[in-house]
């Protein structure tokens, strides 16, 4: 059976009352029959839920769900993209460890690892996203105990080859984490080419509608346990509810992502060529890039696209100001489309070189694709480069 039949068609239940659709399960916690049933399950010799800060039916389904799309072995949901990040890391690394990772990642993660980790001893080093293999070879010494990228990335959409990175990792038996948000398991799946764990933020496309927060971590039984003991302890359990909305989202993502995808294509193809852009990338154009490296590892392009308007930083904000139709917003993955100007928003705070040196220039802009008529889209785009 297909990947997506069987995400469709897993659900947990019924209960008694022979429920199509799986309810919400807003409960804290979990009974017993008797002492001795109480007793085998905190022993963990009968398998059952206990306390929803543990495990709740409802992020049991949305984590079958994943593991079936991602074609890993397990899962475990929590509260955020970066929930899933964090406890990661917390689990899986200790004091002296170092993590390879490519320098465009996802803002919060480069804080992560560049304020927070190093308080309990644990280091980084960038590479860029170009980086050769042997580039990311050499950079690799006996603290290095996992290699963390993002493809595509954020918000510059350049591709790195998961194969070459996948081989590398093996090579030097490193824990290899991708962060599989833009790309979603529809059109990308890591674990094929060697990933160990696959992190999602659930709040973009997964959700795909901008309601709730979510997280998930895809990969081997033994490192998501491992996640697993460190969450049920330390807190950050999903709420059901967010578990339920994220799950009854996968069932709509392959649709979802095909209609995303091809409007994106569509944008990227119409205004490629447009006076008022120097560049513009999308990874299914054969301008991009890494075009070859994304037709290897990806089904389509996304549904992002980035290009940089030629007049620079004043253009962005009048761009932005001049769009009727797009939302300005800081999320992605939304039904609705999304413009971001990274130089004068999320990125203000890094000094211009910085943002050179992760590929964001004063005239980047983001396009989230969403699901309106791509006419509409284009057409609001069009006059506001006008
Ligand atoms: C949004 C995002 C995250 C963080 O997810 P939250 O759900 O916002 O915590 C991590 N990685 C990427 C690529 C993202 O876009």
């Amino acid at each position: 059976m297909d990947k997506i039949t069987q995400a469709i068609r897993t659900q947990l239940g019924p209960t008694s009352e022979k429920e199509h659709s799986n309810p919400i399960f807003l409960t804290s916690s979990f009974t017993y029959e008797n002492a001795e049933e109480m007793r085998a399950v905190f022993a963990d010799e009968i398998d059952a839920n206990i306390y929803s800060r543990f495990i709740n039916p409802n992020t049991k389904e949305l984590q079958d769900k994943m593991t079936i799309l991602e074609g890993t072995e397990s899962a475990y949901a929590v509260a955020s993209g970066m929930a899933a990040m964090f406890a990661t890391f917390m689990s899986l690394l200790k004091q002296g460890d170092s993590i390879l990772s490519c320098n465009a990642i996802f803002g919060s993660t480069h804080t992560v690892f560049t304020k927070y980790l190093p308080k309990y001893g644990i280091s980084h080093k960038y590479v860029p996203v170009n980086a050769t293999a042997e580039e990311w070879e050499n950079a690799i010494d006996e603290t290095t105990k996992m290699i963390f990228l993002e493809t595509p990335t954020n918000p510059g959409l350049d591709i790195i080859d998961l194969e070459m990175v996948g081989e590398i990792a093996k090579k030097h038996n490193l824990i290899f984490v991708v962060d599989n948000c833009f790309a979603t398991p529809i059109i990308q799946t890591p674990k094929e080419f060697g990933a160990d764990i696959i992190v999602h933020s659930g709040t973009k496309w997964i959700d795909g509608q901008g309601r709730v927060l979510g997280g998930i971590i895809c990969g081997k039984k033994d490192l998501i346990h491992e996640i697993y003991l460190f969450s049920r302890s330390t807190g950050p359990a999903l709420s059901p509810f967010n578990a339920w909305i994220l799950s009854k989202s996968l069932e709509t993502l392959d649709v979802r992502m095909e209609r995303h995808a091809s409007n994106a294509k569509f944008l990227a193809e119409k205004l490629e060529n447009h006076p008022a852009i120097d560049w513009l990338k999308y990874p299914e154009l054969p301008s991009h890039p890494q075009y070859e490296i994304a037709k290897k590892q990806m089904k389509n392009g996304g549904g992002l696209v980035v290009f940089n308007l030629k007049g620079g930083l004043e253009a962005g904000r009048k761009f932005l100001d001049k769009l009727q139709i797009l939302s300005l917003t800081a999320n992605l993955g939304d039904t609705r489309s999304i413009a971001s100007h990274p130089a004068s928003t999320t990125h203000a705070k890094l000094t211009e070189e910085e943002r050179m040196k992760v590929g964001i220039t004063p005239g980047l802009i983001r396009i989230s694709v969403g699901l309106e008529h791509r006419e509409d889209i284009l057409k609001d785009i069009l006059q506001a480069l006008n």
